[in-house]
């Protein structure tokens, strides 16, 4: 981790300043759209279930209003602090913006390890926290949305839709007060794996730019490229996992307990398998374990996905990395000056606002979901088959021939909720990469993928603002 003396707030301030430069917006909109709009910070008892009390702390910021409700996930880890929501909620407001989600950004956070408490306790701390939330109006469908985010997940999301149901009693729209939900509870199919599998589908449309790939000794495409994952979460397991499917080559993996690599490749279900039984990455078999965690992130690969903490690639270790795409799963993994140096040297970072925004672009669909109360695909699904049927029928009469059952049935397919969720985030990342390179590259040089994203974001809420009367 980096021990750098600017915070992570002013660093996600750094990377704005950087690219509010390069607009010729009011300088008084720009600082609006700068600062955090509200933050609260609460504390209360948690009885432990060995009668002990204990005090927790945790925060909700809600960084812009230019669109609502607010969206932003909810981590618990013992490094939550101020400082950290804030930057966490500024991203949000330039990742949604980005992505042309229409919500500010968010962020919430729980100052435990969730590994040291109960699931009574922890569903404890959950409900209370709701309850805080609710009291000071951070929580509603139109207000402020949480998701799931480091050490939470649907389980946790369940806790605080039935505790916000609970209080708000007969609010039609009250399972939109948060997403990640599981399905039968108002989720959505294909929120589980969608920050994982947006990452996949930015990088291959990264990678299918032959003139970009050229420039980093790389050919285009996915299959064959050497990656490097560090966090096996739900973010890092599930871009692993579809990259392999592609077929990359996983030849490395870092985790809280060290890091893994091995030239010829890892099976990575095998490896969570062996992660389940031993409790551990380590000494899994054909694999070099290395036990400075952080030393696998300076594996030479094709594509390095840091998809667990903050920070970790700084001054310190940037000109030990050696990957040629960097993919920023987790939010913030690089500091400013690092990206910068990164930059300098012609290694292509996919930023963070931009590639792990899969996660996001899917609760948005469910938010969409929960409040029109109803699945996506129920009511075209069987008009699209028929019509599908309709097509072949007319093909085979006019070929004179005839399909085989096996083709009829896996052609003449109405398009599920998997199906239409996969299909709104592909375009959505494969849509947005192509806008941020363009900006990028009118910049002649001067802006990475970066800046070229914030200025994209930047943009778009001054035209809220603009919009809204407030600012000329
Ligand atoms: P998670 O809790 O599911 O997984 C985090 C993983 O990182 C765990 O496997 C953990 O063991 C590992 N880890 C912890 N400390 C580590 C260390 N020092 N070195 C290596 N690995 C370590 O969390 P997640 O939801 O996958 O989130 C990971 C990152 O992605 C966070 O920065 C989060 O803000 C970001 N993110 C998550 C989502 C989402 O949809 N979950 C969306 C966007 C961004």
């Amino acid at each position: 981790m980096s021990n750098s003396p600017i915070s992570f707030f002013e660093q996600v301030n750094r990377n704005f300043d950087k690219a509010a430069a390069l607009t010729k917006h009011h300088p008084t909109l720009l600082n609006q759209i700068r600062e955090c709009n509200s933050v609260y910070h609460m504390c209360f008892p948690l009885r432990r279930d060995d009668g002990t009390i204990e005090v927790i702390h945790g925060w909700r910021a809600e960084h812009s209003h230019h669109k609502l409700p607010t969206k932003g996930g909810i981590r618990y880890a013992l490094d939550v602090n101020e400082d950290e929501v804030c930057a966490l909620a500024a991203l949000m407001t330039y990742k949604c913006a980005i992505v042309h989600v229409p919500f500010g950004g968010a962020k919430g956070g729980v100052c435990i390890d969730a590994k040291n408490y109960s699931v009574g306790e922890l569903e404890r701390i959950t409900r209370r926290y709701t309850f805080e939330l609710y009291r000071k109006n951070f929580i509603g469908p139109g207000v402020d949305v949480p998701a799931p985010d480091f050490g939470t997940g649907a389980r946790e999301m369940s806790w605080i839709a039935d505790t916000y149901q609970s209080l708000v009693n007969n609010e039609v729209d009250a399972l939109a007060c948060v997403t990640g939900k599981p399905v039968p509870f108002g989720g959505i199919n294909g929120r589980t794996e969608a920050t994982g599998l947006g990452i996949f589908f930015g990088v291959r449309e990264a990678c299918s730019i032959s003139e970009d790939m050229k420039k980093l000794g790389l050919s285009t495409g996915i299959e064959g490229k050497r990656i490097v994952v560090q966090g096996l979460g739900n973010v890092g397991y599930h871009a692993a996992k579809f990259f392999c499917e592609a077929g990359a080559i996983l030849i490395g993996v870092c985790e809280r307990e060290g890091a893994i690599q091995s030239s010829t490749g890892i099976n990575l279900e095998e490896l969570m398998a062996h992660r389940k039984a031993t409790g551990s990455i380590m000494s899994f078999p054909g694999t070099t374990s290395l036990p400075d965690s952080a030393a696998g992130l300076e594996i030479p690969c094709d594509i390095l996905i840091p998809a667990a903490l903050e920070n970790v690639i700084h001054e310190g270790n940037v000109d030990r990395i050696k990957a040629k795409i960097i993919a920023e799963g987790a939010n913030g993994p690089t500091t400013s000056a690092a990206s910068e140096a990164l930059f300098k040297r012609g290694v292509l970072v996919i930023p963070d606002a931009y590639i792990n925004a899969g996660g996001v672009t899917v609760s948005y669909f469910e938010w969409l979901k929960n409040l029109s109360h109803v699945r996506f695909g129920r009511m075209e699904k069987r008009f699209e088959e028929q019509a599908f049927r309709r097509i072949l029928r007319a093909i085979e009469e006019s070929t004179e021939t005839n399909f085989s059952q096996e083709s009829i049935d896996r052609i003449a397919r109405g398009a599920d909720e998997k199906d239409l969720v996969y299909s709104g985030l592909e375009e959505t990342m494969c849509r947005t990469y192509q806008k941020i390179r363009a900006t990028a590259l009118s910049f002649d040089g001067r802006a990475d993928l970066r800046t070229a994203s914030f200025v994209q974001a930047i943009d778009m809420i001054a035209l809220c603002y603009t919009d809204m009367g407030i600012f000329p």
